[in-house]
């Protein structure tokens, strides 16, 4: 396996932008600067307003960046969830606003002639397994009754070749032993097509954006992150860089640094695996998503406009799996068994937000002037567009028909969440004793080793890097305080609770948390 990240971030232009400017006053600060930042960015400009939009890294290096990219109006067999938890009206409102984002991407792209891969081309939602036949149908008739635009399928050419054949071999062992009807049986796989889907580059796309955002008072800001927000008559954002001065906010920082909401006690976050593979056999063009088990395919090209596949699966919630590096391992078989693989170019993982009730959280926040985009149950690329779309009408005071079902006050305020994790834990320095049982532990730690002791009512984190190097960090996030997992895959400490990462250092590299992990040795 050669990369250990995204091929996004690897073969895109490397724009660059400075850090935060001191003082200065903007209409709109946004913060986060991934595909949801950047696109209400670019339409809050153009209506006028002045922005600036702060990123604590580089633009779309975090979750838009390790995305697989895939531009649909729906987000796996989410029509049928809707029309049966909310009705028919929420479910039009859902369809109508995703189509409305879906063109919108296209005409952004048109308009300003970004060059980003962009491809029209049909999206299969399907399953091999019959037991899942009957919720393709289910689905299916959702959205007939929604009157979208996509067929019922059966037996169409899967992405892989070779599990075609074995699929039909698999089916006939299987009617012997059921004693199913053999009409039935005869059924090797079921879909719903999407005809006209879209994929695109990400990081291609957002740099396009991103460039037409900066000056006549409009700022990208880059390595600067928010630390706090300082509401008043106009609200101040401290970054470790320096201040900005503002009237309204968006936070876009995927997993909410600021949630008057909480929202986060409503949301998972969901760990995908993916590798960036050559394959032997012929990829269609065409985007698949198996629903059971679940994993996704799609095609790009690399540098050498060579086919690469994407394969992502071995989706569990953060912190919840078992060893990281196993989840990397079932995936490099599983695709083994689906291809003949050439080798395995990039590998790489991340996260996203899934809300209970399948829609995203974008809208004003109940404290004024502060505004929310996150929830995007891995599906954000359409719904970042159409919350740029929300967000920008909202701020304008121009009513928007879907801002209600997608408002973040649809969640009741959860006053007991942070107690719920707080354990109550020692917050004092080591002294010397302390110090002997901690450096006994690390003694026996071996290389690229990590694991967590108690001392005294705290929960220590240990790892030892490949040079021997060692960390000792408090274990328990500076979010809420609940107790962290090892990461070994991606070598970060994750919250199961609320997904902030902080890597083997304990840098907090993703929110909600702020704030660095406390680092007993220092
Ligand atoms: C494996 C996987 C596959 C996916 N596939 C698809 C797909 O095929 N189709 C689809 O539609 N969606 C897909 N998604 C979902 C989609 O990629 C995301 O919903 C979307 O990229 C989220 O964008 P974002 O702007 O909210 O997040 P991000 O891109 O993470 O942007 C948030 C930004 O905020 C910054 N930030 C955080 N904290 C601070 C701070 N304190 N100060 C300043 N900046 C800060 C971060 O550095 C980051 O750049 C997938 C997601 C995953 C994980």
């Amino acid at each position: 396996m050669k990369k250990h990240y995204s091929i996004w971030l690897d073969n895109e232009e490397n724009i660059k932008f400075p850090n935060v400017k001191d003082g200065i006053k903007v209409d709109v600060a946004i913060i986060g600067g991934g595909i949801v930042g950047i696109t209400a960015g670019l339409m809050l400009k153009k209506k006028g307003f002045k922005v600036a939009i702060i990123e604590s890294k580089r633009i779309c290096s975090d979750v838009t960046g390790s995305t697989t990219a895939k531009l649909t109006i729906s987000s796996n067999l989410i029509y049928n969830q809707l029309l049966s938890n909310f009705g028919i009206e929420t479910a039009l409102k859902f369809k109508d606003s995703n189509i409305l984002a879906f063109n919108r991407i296209s005409k952004i792209i048109n308009e300003n002639k970004i060059d980003c891969d962009y491809k029209k081309l049909p999206l299969y939602i399907y399953s091999t397994d019959k037991n899942n036949f009957k919720d393709i149908e289910k689905e299916y008739d959702a959205i007939k009754k929604l009157n979208i635009d996509a067929d019922l399928i059966d037996d169409f050419q899967l992405p892989y070749e070779k599990s075609f054949k074995e699929i039909n071999e698999q089916n006939k062992t299987t009617i012997i032993k059921n004693n199913i009807s053999d009409s039935d049986n005869k059924i090797i796989n079921k879909a719903i097509r999407y005809n006209k889907q879209a994929q695109f580059h990400p990081k291609k796309y957002c740099n396009g954006l991103a460039k037409l955002i900066s000056g006549n008072g409009s700022y990208i800001f880059e390595k600067s992150k928010a630390i706090n927000i300082e509401e008043g008559k106009t609200n101040k954002i401290i970054t470790e860089k320096g201040n900005i001065f503002c009237d309204d906010i968006i936070i876009a920082t995927n997993s909410p640094i600021y949630d008057p909401n909480s929202t986060v006690s409503y949301m998972n976050p969901i760990k995908s695996y993916m590798l960036g593979v050559y394959v032997k056999e012929k990829i269609p063009e065409a985007m698949f998503v198996d629903i059971n088990p679940f994993h996704t395919y799609r095609k790009t090209q690399n540098n050498n406009n060579k086919d690469l596949l994407i394969i992502a699966g071995e989706h569990h919630i953060t912190g919840h799996g078992e060893d990281t590096n196993e989840h990397y391992k079932k995936l490099i078989e599983f695709t083994k068994k689906k291809f003949n693989i050439e080798s395995i170019e990039y590998f790489w993982s991340d996260q996203d937000n899934r809300t209970a009730d399948g829609l995203p959280v974008i809208g004003e926040t109940s404290q004024k002037g502060i505004y929310l985009a996150t929830g995007f149950s891995s599906w954000g690329l359409v719904k970042a567009t159409l919350a740029g779309i929300i967000l920008k009408d909202l701020i304008s005071n121009k009513e928007n028909e879907y801002a209600k079902i997608f408002s973040p006050n649809r969640f009741k305020k959860e006053k007991s969440i942070k107690k719920k994790c707080m354990s109550n834990f020692n917050k004092k320095d080591l002294n010397q004793e302390e110090l002997k049982l901690l450096n006994e532990e690390l003694l026996n730690l071996k290389k690229d080793e990590a694991k967590i002791i108690k001392i005294n009512n705290r929960r220590i984190s240990l790892y030892k890097d490949l040079k021997s190097n060692t960390f000792v960090l408090q274990a328990n996030c500076t979010h809420f305080g609940c107790p962290l997992s090892w990461n070994s895959a991606e070598k970060t400490w994750d919250c199961p609770q609320h997904g902030s990462i902080f890597d083997y250092k304990g840098n907090s590299i993703h929110g909600p948390a702020i704030k660095d992990l406390k680092d007993y040795l220092n």
